[in-house]
Parts: C-alpha cells; sequence; structure tokens
C-alpha cells in the first residue's frame, strides 16, 4: 500500500528529526555549562570537577599526571593599548593554538582571565616540560591578528608545570602548578619552570 508506506516513512522522519533535535539541544546546554563563552575551551568549573576525578583516578591506578599552568605576560597591556577586543581576538587565537597542539584526551580550561590550565594524562614530568617548553616556543611565535591593527602582535606566556604526587589533594597539585608559574614570572616571564 503506497500511501500506508508514504505515512509510515513520514513519521519515522519525523521521530528521527525530534531526536535529532533533542541531541543537539542536550549537546549545547552541556556546553553553555562546561565551556567558556569566549574560546570554547571548558570553564573552571567543568576543571574542577574533572581534577578531582583524574587525581583520584592517578591514586588507585598509579597513571602519570601532569598540570600545565599557563598565563599570558603583561596582558594587560593588550587591552590598554589596543582596546578590549583585541584582548578578546588574542585570547580566541591563543587557545585555538592550543586545541590543536594537545591531544583530544588533554583537558584544556580557561581557569581566570588569561590564565589557562592543561591536564596531560599518561605523560612523565620529562615529557610534559618537553611539551610546555614547545607550547611556550609556539606561542612565541603566533603573529597574533587583532582588530583595526594591520601589524600583527606579539606575545609570550610563562608556564608552570607540575606532576601529580599520589598524596597530595587536587587542590595541592594545583597549588604547586601555580607555584612554579609563578616562579616563572618572577624569573623573567617567556619561560618554564618545572615546580
Ligand atoms: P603578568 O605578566 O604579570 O601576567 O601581567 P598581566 O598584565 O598579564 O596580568 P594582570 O593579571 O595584571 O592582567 C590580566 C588582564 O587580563 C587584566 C584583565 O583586564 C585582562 N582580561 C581578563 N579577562 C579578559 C577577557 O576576557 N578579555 C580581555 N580582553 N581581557 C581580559
Ligand atoms: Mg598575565
Ligand atoms: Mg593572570
Amino acid at each position: 500500500d503506497k500511501s500506508e508506506l508514504k505515512a509510515r516513512v513520514k513519521t519515522q522522519l519525523r521521530r528521527k528529526q525530534y531526536q535529532d533535535d533533542l541531541r543537539s539541544e542536550l549537546e549545547e546546554s552541556f556546553d553553555l555549562s562546561t565551556k567558556d563563552g569566549l574560546t570554547g575551551v571548558f570553564n573552571r568549573r567543568y576543571f574542577d570537577i574533572h581534577i578531582a576525578q583524574m587525581t583520584e583516578k592517578a591514586k588507585s591506578s598509579g597513571q602519570k599526571l601532569c598540570l600545565m599552568m599557563l598565563d599570558m605576560d603583561h596582558f594587560k597591556n593588550v587591552n590598554d593599548s589596543y582596546g578590549h577586543p583585541a584582548g578578546d581576538a588574542v585570547l580566541k587565537t591563543l587557545t585555538n593554538s592550543l586545541k590543536s597542539s594537545f591531544r583530544v584526551t588533554d583537558l584544556i580550561a580557561r581557569y581566570g582571565g588569561e590564565e589557562f590550565m592543561v591536564l596531560l594524562g599518561n605523560i612523565t614530568i620529562e615529557q610534559g616540560s618537553v611539551i610546555a617548553e614547545k607550547t611556550r616556543a609556539t606561542i612565541e611565535a603566533i603573529d597574533f591578528i587583532i582588530p583595526d591593527h594591520s601589524q600583527p602582535l606579539k606575545k609570550t606566556t610563562s608556564i608552570g608545570i607540575v606532576e601529580f604526587n599520589p598524596v597530595e589533594s587536587a587542590q595541592d597539585f594545583i597549588n604547586r602548578a601555580d607555584k612554579a608559574l609563578y616562579e616563572a614570572k618572577e624569573t623573567g616571564r617567556n619561560k618554564v619552570v618545572v615546580g
């Protein structure tokens, strides 16, 4: 029966459309609650949950875990000299570079204004520090294109990196990364400090 068949196909198509809509709505609300609006990387709230889970897992499995904390050098200058939209553009370009540099299993998050965390699984601190140095050099080489300005901008970052110690808490792990970053700032910026 032709018309019967037609009606059934129509019903199935409608059902499929409904499910697709539902799925994209679900994905959208997940993104809204876990991702940073400007850069599209994970937000701090999601990062805090994720690092708590990953450190717990590392404690029981013995898996290696490294945390990289990255902060742009003299970022305030960008806003002061070229305006806030220029600062936003720099942040977007920076995160796009980070997204293409890391494995999909590495978690990239915006921790504060121009501060980012990268949680790296299954690597030693020796490997991690090589990755951190590569990241620093990659950022140094970027030509940041900013609105209404023909000359590309050069920026640098300071990075602290630490390996997880299974006896510490997630917060202590974060604090040590922060301390290493602080030391990188204090000792000249545009450098990596292994904590
Ligand atoms: P340092 O080398 O010591 O890190 O200096 P800094 O200027 O990078 O650090 P500071 O913490 O003094 O300034 C950070 C600036 O980042 C201040 C704030 O206006 C800017 N900022 C934070 N979030 C955003 C944002 O979403 N967009 C823009 N355009 N600027 C932001
Ligand atoms: Mg800064
Ligand atoms: Mg900062």
